[in-house]
């Protein structure tokens, strides 16, 4: 139970100053990601934008606020589940990721997933759905369908922000979200992957400790 949350934890202080790409020099705040460590459900969207990138914070603007009312739709609260992204940063102008920053970044989030063990991740958009089914193929041949990937469901769902741009899309959201709930409610049958990715923990200070309460749950 605690170990998984100390294993997060420890990934975040590990990750948390990157300076792996060029992001770090224009991002107020890293993203780590946020929810529970015990989630079965992880979301996984594109990266921070503005809002995110002030609080450090995934999910947190008007993207969020469809992702909380959908969440909402199933009776789960976020509380539940882990939300993170593919970049941990955001691109300057919310343009989309580049090719060589989901290369750089994408350890992290699969480290995240190695932790957490979820049994479904709904990818939100293209850049995760490519990113954790490994293919170049777009979203709109792929949403709505239930792929097996390391012993756990993918399900590829539209970013909620294209609700902001077609408002009628939260139909077929609302679709994908009551396909999450039938998933969970048939409790899969899927065999959970291993998490091998054992990450050292040590002593936290008392600012570390703060930050990490600052993300608000794990
Ligand atoms: N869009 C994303 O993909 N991620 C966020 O955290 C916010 C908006």
């Amino acid at each position: 139970m605690v170990e998984k949350r100390e294993r997060l934890k420890d990934l975040f202080l590990q990750i948390r100053d990157c300076r792996e790409c060029g992001l770090h020099s224009t991002r107020n705040k890293f993203v780590f990601g946020s929810g529970s460590a015990e989630a079965e459900v992880m979301f996984v969207g594109e990266a921070p934008g503005k809002n995110e990138d002030l609080q450090g914070l995934p999910f947190v603007g008007r993207a969020g606020e469809i992702l909380d009312s959908l969440l909402e739709s199933i009776g789960m609260a976020r509380k539940e589940v882990f939300i993170a992204n593919v970049l941990k940063c955001r691109p300057p102008g919310n343009r989309d990721p580049l090719a060589e920053e989901i290369n750089t970044c994408k350890d992290y989030l699969f480290r995240q997933i190695d932790i957490i063990d979820p049994k479904i991740i709904c990818t939100l958009g293209k850049f995760s759905t490519q990113l954790i089914l490994g293919t170049k193929q777009g979203i709109t041949g792929l949403r709505g369908r239930v792929f097996q990937r390391d012993g756990r469901a993918v399900l590829p769902i539209n970013h909620p922000a294209a609700v902001l741009y077609t408002p009628s899309r939260i139909a077929i959201l609302r679709e994908d979200f009551s396909r999450i709930k039938r998933l969970i409610d048939a409790d899969y049958k899927i065999q959970p992957a291993s998490a091998d990715n054992d990450i050292p923990s040590g002593d936290l200070a008392d600012e570390d400790e703060e930050d990490i309460r600052q993300l608000g749950l794990f």
